[in-house]
């Protein structure tokens, strides 16, 4: 059998049940081989009835001693039956059961499994699985996702031919890395991960499952990475001409900016394209370092673009920018998404003919009609809102322009090695000096008055305040807080305040408006939906309240406090928890304990799992169905060297004895992989 087989090809599996294989994402062989249990039953113990726990799964063999039908409903009797195994008695109920009366007599010796559970001062098991005659020893049994229309027994059934008709077949490492690294053999852990013979030997196999996939994992990315490092791009030259943009900034660049700026400028100047990743927390200076970035392309004859995810984020920066550079007498557009068309026209003309040196927009800028004279330098911030599609499709502009990408999502640094391995990693780790930490409360529903209290006291000091809600109007199905109530009825209660509403529902004219009123000073209090969240400068705002805290991550809340703490006021974070619930809490706790990104990512890695985090890059990245990245930090680390190893042996996986390894990663990957 070969593992790209149909699993049409095996006994009892015909159109349909192909069909509701398929919903499993399992069509050949291979897919149903690494289709890996959910959990397990241990059926090797056969317990006491006397012996269970509540809520226990276990198995138990009795007499039926009783049988009997209940319930209200004539047509949908409950069966009961009393079975005893001489160490106590257990009720086991059947709902609509009538069907199976057949199927036990008095007097049988029966073996059940399933879930016991205590009421009454009785111990039940509600549908358990049931079989004729004694306890036989099972082993511990697989446990698989399903859907409806496939039974456990079925994938057992299927799975198990799979494994005995593929043995000696499904290894892939070369003999070297099994054996340095002490894994299993494949056939032996694809045996133990669905039938383990036990504890001991399901842990082996775990092990070098979760190898495999991390290393398969690690060397596809360093592939994506070798690939994009061989294209041929815009050497700029070698002259440090931004020298000249970083003594002109109003303050020293701190150490990790420094850092941050040298490496790219050693990577524009390199031949080869730049792809590259600035991470650092929000606040910590990344729009500099990319202007430096930005200034270095323009003094070297070509233009550069930066694009920012949303409107109001793209207008503020390239009102920074327009103060920066024009000093230099550097020109620099605009392309948004509602534009005059006359003014855009005129935009999309200078941009052509090179007139406008820095173009700074939204995705408006990937627009077939947009076009550059010789783009050079592109760059995307906060780029988890972007695809990579996007970020390819704005780079096709230029002639194998220099690319960098910024984000203020802190994550591990371990994980930030795996989520971004196609790209070169630069981190500002640290803020700029002077800066004082927001000082977070979390307030109960109850004490909300509090937080306004305070607000109003931070109004009457001539600072302004953030307030942001979850929904933008109230609904009947979810118990938040709209920002539209908590607008109008805080108008109510302070008068004298000067209160706006901003939410993502508005025309973009107007959303402009309300941010400019809020830059300016003009209005003190701006209620909002999240459509703040990314990257807005208002240095006098101090206050940042979050009604219904609990609705929001710990990313998400650490984007939002980010918005205060900008100037030279202490600033306040105040989270109002609308409901407590553990996780709510605990984020909360997190929130008011630290407020350093990359510790706050740690803690969410360990409280949501990696899969999440994953999820918000669309790359296409291959699932991990047994590695785990927030625990099996070391493994990492192993198989870190493993994939170094192999790479500097046989850089091109040319080699007979890795021809396994190569096929696999272009199995997993896919194309946009150049092996
Ligand atoms: P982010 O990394 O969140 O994009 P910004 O680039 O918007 O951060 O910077 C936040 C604020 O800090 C800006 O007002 C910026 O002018 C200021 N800033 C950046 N670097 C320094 C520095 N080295 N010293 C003092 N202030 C700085
Ligand atoms: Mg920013």
């Amino acid at each position: 059998m070969n593992p790209e087989d149909s699993v049409k090809n095996l006994k009892g599996v015909g159109e349909k049940k192909a069909e509701l294989l398929a919903k499993l994402g399992i069509f050949s062989v291979k897919d149903l081989l690494s289709y890996y249990p959910r959990t397990y039953q241990d059926r090797g113990n056969c317990k006491r009835i006397c012996d269970l726990a509540p809520g226990e799964e276990a198995l138990c063999a009795g007499t039926v001693m009783q049988m009997k039908l209940t319930g209200k409903n004539f047509r949908k009797p409950t069966l009961r039956l009393l079975v005893n195994d001489g160490s106590g008695n257990m009720e086991v109920i059947f709902f609509n059961g009538k069907w199976l009366q057949k199927s036990f007599n008095i007097g049988d010796i029966c073996t059940f499994f399933g879930k016991a559970e205590f009421s009454y001062g009785k111990i039940t098991m509600l549908h358990p699985e049931y079989s004729k005659g004694a306890a036989e020893d099972e082993g511990i049994l697989p446990i698989y996702p399903l859907t409806s229309g496939l039974r456990q027994s079925d994938l057992r059934k299927w799975i198990k031919s799979v494994l005995a008709e593929c043995a000696g077949d499904t290894e892939f490492f070369p003999r070297e890395i099994i054996e340095k690294y002490r894994l299993c053999p494949r056939d032996y852990a694809l045996a133990n991960i669905h039938f383990p013979k036990d504890r001991q030997k399901y842990k082996e196999a775990a092990y070098r499952l979760a190898f495999e996939e991390l290393f398969l994992l690690q060397t596809g990315l360093l592939f994506l990475k070798n690939g994009a490092r061989t294209e041929k791009g815009i050497a700029f030259k070698k002259e440090p001409v931004e020298e000249e943009f970083i003594e002109g900034l109003p303050f020293t660049p701190t150490g990790a900016q420094k850092r941050a700026i040298e490496e790219i400028a050693r990577d524009m100047e390199k031949e080869l394209a730049m792809n590259r990743l600035l991470q650092g927390d929000v606040g910590s200076g990344k729009t500099v370092v990319a202007q430096t970035a930005l200034f270095k392309a323009v003094k070297n004859g070509y233009q550069g673009v930066l694009m920012a995810p949303t409107e109001i984020l793209a207008k503020q920066h390239f009102e920074d920018f327009r103060k920066a550079f024009e000093p230099y007498g550097m020109k620099i557009g605009f392309l948004g998404g509602n534009m005059p068309a006359k003014q855009k026209k005129e935009t999309l003309e200078d941009l052509e003919s090179g007139e406008i040196d820095i173009a700074i927009g939204t995705h408006a800028l990937i627009q077939d009609s947009v076009s550059f004279k010789n783009l050079g330098l592109v760059i995307t911030d906060e780029q988890h809102r972007f695809g990579v599609e996007q970020r390819k499709k704005l780079g096709s502009k230029g002639e194998a322009p220099d690319m960098l990408v910024m984000t203020a999502t802190p994550i591990p640094r371990t994980l930030a090695v795996i989520l971004y391995g196609d790209l070169d990693i630069s981190i500002i780790d640290e803020l700029p000096p002077g800066r004082q930490a927001v000082k977070t409360t979390a307030l109960k529903a109850k004490e909300r008055k509090k937080a306004y209290d305070f607000m109003a006291g931070e109004i009457q000091k001539g600072r302004q305040c953030y307030i942001v809600a979850p929904l933008i109007e109230d609904s009947e199905s979810i118990e938040a807080s709209s920002a539209q109530t908590l607008f109008e009825d805080l108008k109510e209660e302070y008068p004298d305040i000067r209160f706006a509403l901003l939410h993502g529902d508005m025309k973009q004219a107007q959303k402009d408006e309300i941010m400019e009123d809020f830059f300016t000073g003009s209005t003190d209090v701006l209620v909002s939906t999240v459509v703040i969240e990314v990257g807005i400068n208002v240095p006098n705002a101090t206050l940042m309240i979050i009604e219904n805290s609990e609705r929001f991550g710990l990313a998400q809340l650490h984007q939002l406090r980010g918005r205060v703490g900008r100037g030279k006021h202490q600033s306040y974070c105040m989270l109002i928890l609308g409901n407590e619930g553990e996780i709510a809490e605990k984020r909360a706790e997190i929130m008011c304990a630290s407020t350093d990104g990359f510790y706050i990512s740690e803690e969410d890695l360990k409280l949501r799992g990696p899969g999440e985090i994953f999820g918000t890059r669309q790359h296409g990245l291959p699932d991990l169905k047994v590695a785990d990245l927030a625990k099996h930090t070391k493994l990492l680390a192993v198989t870190q060297g493993a994939v170094k190893e192999l790479l500097e042996e046989d850089r091109t996986l040319s080699k007979p004895e890795n021809a396994g390894i190569k096929t696999r990663i272009a199995g997993l990957f896919g194309k946009g992989l150049i092996l």
